[in-house]
């Protein structure tokens, strides 16, 4: 049988056993070193380098390629990484190598060996992996082999995931949605993955229509760039499975996808920290907004929010109608499908800690052993999970009340103009946070920021209600299309 493609970017390809040769010869080369930083550039060189030193058992550290200067530095020092595996940056120019005197190694992913490597620990570092930065600076995630295999062999049996599968995105590769899960899952389960280099909908529709992707992952803006698309969606709609993570996916997208292609994308929930814990199963139920169940490694509980900074009380009324501000570190919020607690999560697929944080990495963990998320969810009955959003920035306080800004955007994104939104509390003298709105509209026509706030005050209490709406051209989102809603909040 002919040797299968196993890794397919930007028109370069490597079949599997080739890849496997490809990454021995980065093993042989970065053997002696114990952490390497490769930059994530969608490339094959990347996915041979990084693929090269799981094999070896040498730690990779994916530097990200929207990285800054000072980020990468940061990111070099605090990793302790001895090697630069790959292109140097292009600022740095060719002598430079990395700005921190790293030696530079390239990639050539035409090199083949023939070495041999024992099975590493499962319980030794695979990856130091950085944050996506959306609520203060990226911490570096340090994540075991065991986690990892931990958490793909969970996902494999809840997506049906098999060899006969293409798997198609296009997504960065210095994050776990698109490296661990897109990259590391694809080689593991051993079906092919065709990386588009961006994920555009038009590039996923022509990799669908050359190499017949079933399986294809994006963040919920790549899926509302689909929903423009109708010609994309249509060849889309002959997959199998469309999943969507990294950050919360609107009802009205699914709704549309839905209407487009005939399929519900699944949704997935987890963190760098935690890899993912939550998803929906490609044979079961599908609940728009909601992220579905525990996979079987892992256990989850709410706990209430404790909130130091709660006016409630107040002359303005001591409503907390996202359930009571209270110790926390228990599961003592009910799953009850409405009640907001802090998700805690505890599991195969859990990190070591954070890389020389130990304050950090010890505040994040209760003292019964569970990691504190940081995002508010609701379970319900059933045990299906619903993402509130993060406790920092989510939830707002506003005249006593606790009010999720998710609620809230819900309501404008259910205005036939508005296709983004993002609600932030910003200080206010008065009510302690004012809500405040930013909207995009279609295009289609101006959006008037009067009739929007007439439109969700019929769906929203007073206290829910934005005191102000503003109409940009679009939301400041990172890499991995997270609203990085603490430069809105500043603003
Ligand atoms: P930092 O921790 O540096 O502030 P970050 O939390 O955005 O950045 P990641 O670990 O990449 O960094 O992202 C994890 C977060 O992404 C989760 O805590 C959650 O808020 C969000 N997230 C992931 N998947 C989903 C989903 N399906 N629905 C809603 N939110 C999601
Ligand atoms: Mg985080």
């Amino acid at each position: 049988m002919a040797d299968r493609t196993a890794v397919r970017i930007a028109g370069e390809a490597l079949p599997r056993g080739e890849l496997w040769a490809a990454a021995a010869a980065v093993a042989d080369e970065v053997s002696g070193a114990r952490v390497v930083a490769v930059p994530g550039s969608a490339s094959l060189p990347t996915v041979v380098g990084m693929v090269g030193c799981l094999l070896g058992g040498v730690t990779v550290v994916p530097v990200p390629a929207d990285a800054g200067p000072r980020e990468r530095a940061h990111i070099l020092t605090d990793s302790k990484a001895e090697l630069w595996l790959g292109e140097p940056p292009a600022e740095d120019g060719a002598a430079g190598g990395n700005g921190r005197g790293l030696p530079v190694v390239p990639i050539d992913p035409a090199r083949r060996s023939a070495s041999t490597f024992p099975e590493p620990d499962p319980a030794t570092a695979a990856m130091v992996m950085y944050t996506s930065g959306t609520t203060g600076a990226p911490k570096g995630v340090v994540t075991s082999r065991r986690a990892i295999a931990a958490c793909l062999d969970a996902l494999t049996d809840a997506w049906a995931w098999t060899p006969d599968d293409v798997l198609v995105h296009g997504l960065p590769l210095f994050h776990i949605h698109g490296l661990v899960l897109g990259v590391l899952g694809a080689l593991r389960v051993g079906s092919p993955l065709v990386h588009t280099r961006r994920p555009r909908p038009a590039d996923y529709a022509a990799a669908a229509e050359r190499h017949g992707g079933s399986l294809y992952f994006g963040v919920p803006t790549v899926w509302s760039r689909v929903c423009d698309d109708p010609a994309a969606a249509a060849t889309l709609g002959r997959a199998r499975l469309l999943v969507s993570g990294s950050a919360p996916l609107p009802v009205p997208v699914a709704r549309r996808l839905h209407e487009l292609t005939g399929l519900v994308p699944v949704e997935r929930y987890g963190m760098t920290e935690s890899l993912i814990t939550v998803a929906v199963r490609a044979d079961g139920e599908r609940r728009p907004g909601w992220v579905g169940l525990p996979l079987p490694t892992v256990a989850t509980r709410l706990a209430s929010i404790p909130d130091a900074t709660d006016v409630a009380g107040s002359a303005h009324g001591a409503a907390a109608p996202l359930g009571p501000p209270g110790g926390g570190d228990v599961a003592d919020v009910p799953r009850d499908g409405e009640s907001v607690g802090e998700l805690q999560v505890r599991g195969a697929t859990l990190f070591d800690g954070y890389l020389g944080l130990a304050e950090a990495t010890a505040a994040s963990w209760t003292p019964d052993g569970w990691f504190r998320t940081g995002d508010a969810a609701v379970i319900d009955p059933d045990g299906w999970h619903r993402i509130v959003g993060r406790t920092s920035v989510d939830l707002i306080k506003s005249g006593g009340y606790r009010i999720g800004a998710g609620e809230v955007e819900a309501a404008l994104l259910a205005h036939p103009a508005i296709t983004e939104a993002a609600v932030v509390g910003v200080a206010d003298a008065d009510l302690g946070q004012r809500i405040v709105a930013y909207v995009v509209g279609d295009g289609t026509a101006p959006v008037d920021p009067d009739a929007v706030s007439t439109f969700v005050a019929e769906q929203l209490s007073v206290h829910k209600r934005p005191r102000e709406v503003r109409v940009v051209d679009g939301l400041p989102r990172n890499a991995m299309g997270k609203v990085q809603k603490k430069l809105l909040a500043s603003s």
